[in-house]
């Protein structure tokens, strides 16, 4: 406890300066967060420790406020690790801990509006609808005209027209501090099978034991894995501890969420990135206040500021998207479990394919690890196997009267699908492509469309009739000729739009679905989506790989890769680790129920070891293969990495700073600093991109090296620098 009138230091969200001594005027905690002026602006930061007497005593001012809220010293302590392991600011860490707005003022009121459900439905638009699916998201609260905007991702006038036609209504303007009094029980309707049993009878006492412990439950598709932790869940929040369930956003679905409900008896509290700011206020407060101990979120939702947090479960620990690359890099999963070592408590991972990372720390002996090896209730699993591109060509299929085009997929795969449709059950087909075609190329001269701004191609997408670039978004009207030679244009490869069309032209009675990023823009659609597939309303979906978790179809049988050769192939250590897993978990959605299903994986490359792998289920000796791989090229888990990304949007600039900063470049033992070189995406959205790469052993601390390599740089102001530590992307 610091008495009334000791100066104190506080850290502040603000990346460039830690923080600032400050006088204290009443008695206050060490991690209490404060109100404090910065250039006579309000800031809320948090008692770092005694002042260090970097400023005159005339200068300090006093603290204005102190909030009976605070963190704990384990708390202090993870913004400082993390800090450190990441390279951002302790106070770029803080800042994702006081992300909320007014998660500090008392509720604020502004007009809400509701959505009024009264309303034909006859004036639905496809914008209309993102807007409802917004509010569907958020319990159909009412929400404020920006959070209208912002969640359904529509423009001002799209909600100004829907006031103006009563589609949406104004409704009593509220300011109340929620409350939040859910009780959780076991409903015990679940029975656990031996497998089941041991491996949550081993969590289970390591929750008893209390400490620090992460256990691996490593389990096939359909083993059982979400029962087993919703056993461990229960044991942590019964004992009065606060549950942190992580989960990738797109396995957050209606689905989970139900039967989350159907076992605890109440629905969890959701955290992700499509709350409305006094969702996410009231989330923040209730945590805060200790009301709120169990929550299904994002990684951001390991910034929440937990009281007494006692298990978090990593669900899917091996998804890409834990690791956030914009504001700061970092990994939602091994930041959970930095803070599990700090604080004390268990930590579950659960995969199906775990990474590469966590099975070196299972080898290691850091880890603990829990098999599944069977599928519940008997489920075979799915037959995987290969179609030969080269062997069985897709015949052309009719476009209209007068056109054929080039098809997509094999003879054998469409006599799958016939079958399949015949019997009455589900057909998922799987590509990682966007739009129709991948490339737009000019016949005569080879010109080939790419994005003014990045150095990336563009793809034309029929639904909105335009080019797009996938880096910024730009779009542009499909040129008639080569605006280089005049020469005819043509499309090559296929994306889903492609991929529909062929289905629709061979499959004309099958009942038809696409689903991508760009299509389902918001839950609600992919939820309708889901429900359709459910009820045997839908024979064929054709999507990118959102459908590829989460979901459990009882009557899909048959699962098809368009194109199992996408990542083979690529410049990046990881690729092979990351197809193996997309496909693995896409082949998981096959016969999930009595009926065993089938999974084909069209590819012109039969014998690469990643799809024999796949095929012959031998999932632990391609992990050998691939560790000894890079435990011979000392790449990670087995040496360390960190990317240096400069970008400025005057080239000449960026050559020379680069250049300095080669110059600049320490020396260390067992490390090595690697380039400049142009980064794989030279340009995107006008910047220039060089890259540097950080190497070195296991057990060469690269973070110190690469602090004191920019302690000795001066940064432009048009020049900006992003380190990324053990970095999962490569662009
Ligand atoms: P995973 O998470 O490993 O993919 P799930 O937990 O989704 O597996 O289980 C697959 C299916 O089997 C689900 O429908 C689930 O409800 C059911 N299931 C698994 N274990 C049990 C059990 N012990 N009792 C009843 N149903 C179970
Ligand atoms: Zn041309
Ligand atoms: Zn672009």
């Amino acid at each position: 406890m610091f008495k009334s009138g000791t100066i104190v230091k506080v850290l502040l969200p603000n990346v460039v300066n830690f923080g600032y001594d400050y006088r204290l005027e009443s008695d206050a905690e060490l991690g209490a967060f404060v109100r404090v002026r910065v250039m006579n602006r309000p800031y809320i930061g948090v008692i770092w420790g005694v002042g260090d007497g970097t400023l005159a005593p005339e200068k300090i001012k006093p603290v204005d406020r102190v909030f009976p809220w605070k963190m704990s010293i384990a708390d202090l302590q993870w913004i400082q690790k993390m800090s450190e392991w990441t390279l951002m600011a302790p106070g770029a860490v803080l800042r994702l801990i006081i992300n909320v707005q007014d998660a500090f003022t008392e509720p604020k009121t502004e007009q809400l509006y509701a959505y009024n459900f009264d309303m034909p439905k006859t004036k639905m638009t496809e914008n209309r609808q993102m807007v409802l699916d917004a509010f569907e998201l958020n319990d159909n609260e009412p929400m404020s005209v920006t959070d209208i905007q912002n969640i359904a991702r529509v423009g001002p006038s799209v909600v100004k027209t829907m006031i103006a036609r009563e589609m949406l209504r104004p409704v009593a303007m509220r300011a109340v501090e929620k409350s939040f009094v859910y009780e959780y029980h076991d409903m015990g309707n679940i029975e656990l099978n031996d497998e089941q049993r041991a491996a949550a009878d081993k969590i289970a006492m390591d929750i008893a034991n209390g400490g620090f412990s992460v256990n691996l439950l490593d389990g096939i598709t359909g083993s059982g894995k979400t029962q087993v932790y919703f056993d461990a869940v229960w044991r942590a929040y019964s004992a009065g501890r606060s549950v942190l369930l992580m989960m990738p956003e797109i396995a957050l679905t209606t689905q989970f969420i139900k039967r989350f409900e159907s076992r605890f008896g109440a629905p969890p509290i959701v955290w992700h990135s499509n709350l409305t700011t006094a969702r996410r206020r009231e989330i923040w407060r209730g945590i805060m206040r200790g009301e709120i101990r169990m929550v299904v979120g994002t990684r951001s939702a390991l910034f929440l500021p937990w009281q007494n947090l006692g298990l978090v479960v990593v669900d899917e620990e091996h998804d890409s998207s834990y690791k956030q690359e914009d504001m700061g890099n970092y990994h939602g999963r091994d930041m959970a479990i930095l803070r599990a070592k700090l604080a004390g408590f268990p930590v579950v991972l659960a995969s199906a394919t775990p990474s590469e990372e966590t099975m070196h720390n299972v080898e290691r002996g850091r880890f603990g690890r829990l098999v599944l090896r069977s599928r519940y209730g008997g489920a075979e699993l799915p037959k995987i196997e290969t179609i030969d591109l080269r062997e069985h060509r897709p015949d052309e299929y009719r476009v209209d009267s007068d056109n054929m085009s080039t098809g997509t997929l094999s003879p054998i795969l469409c006599a799958e699908i016939e079958r399949t449709i015949a019997a009455h059950h589900q057909v998922i087909l799987f590509i990682n492509r966007r739009g129709f075609a991948p490339i737009v190329q000019c016949k005569k001269c080879g010109w080939v469309a790419t994005c003014p701004d990045c150095s990336v191609g563009m793809t034309y997408h029929k639904r909105i009739g335009k080019l797009l670039c996938h880096m910024c978004g730009r779009t542009m009207s499909l040129p008639n000729v080569c605006p280089d030679c005049g020469g005819d244009v043509s499309m090559r490869g296929a994306g889903l739009e492609k991929i529909e069309e062929e289905v629709k032209s061979r499959f004309p009675a099958a009942r038809t679905a696409i689903v991508s990023s760009d299509t389902m823009m918001s839950h609600g659609a992919l939820e309708r989506l889901v429900a359709r597939m459910e009820s045997g309303e839908l024979d064929v979906i054709i999507g990118t790989q959102i459908l590829a978790k989460g979901h459990h179809f009882p009557n899909l049988t048959l699962v098809g890769v368009v194109d199992a050769d996408m990542g083979l192939f690529g410049t990046d250590f990881r690729c092979a680790e990351h197809t193996f897993q997309q496909l693995f978990q896409v082949a998981g959605r096959a016969g999930r129920g009595k009926i065993p299903g089938r999974v084909l994986l069209q590819t012109y490359n039969p014998s690469h070891p990643v799809l024999s792998a796949i095929c012959s289920g031998d999932r632990d000796a391609f992990l050998r293969t691939d560790m000894d791989a890079r435990r011979a090229a000392k790449m990670p888990p087995f040496g360390s990495l960190i990317a240096v990304v400069i970008e400025c949007k005057n080239e000449s600039v960026l050559k020379q700073f680069c250049d300095e900063m080669a110059r600049a470049a320490p020396k260390a033992n067992g490390a090595r600093i690697m380039g400049p070189v142009m980064a794989q995406i030279y340009v995107a959205r006008n910047w220039y991109r060089m890259r540097f790469l950080v190497s070195g052993d296991a057990r060469a601390h690269l973070q110190p090296l690469v602090r004191l390599w920019m302690s000795r740089i001066h940064v432009p102001a048009n020049v900006r620098i992003k380190l990324d530590v053990n970095p999962m992307n490569f662009m």
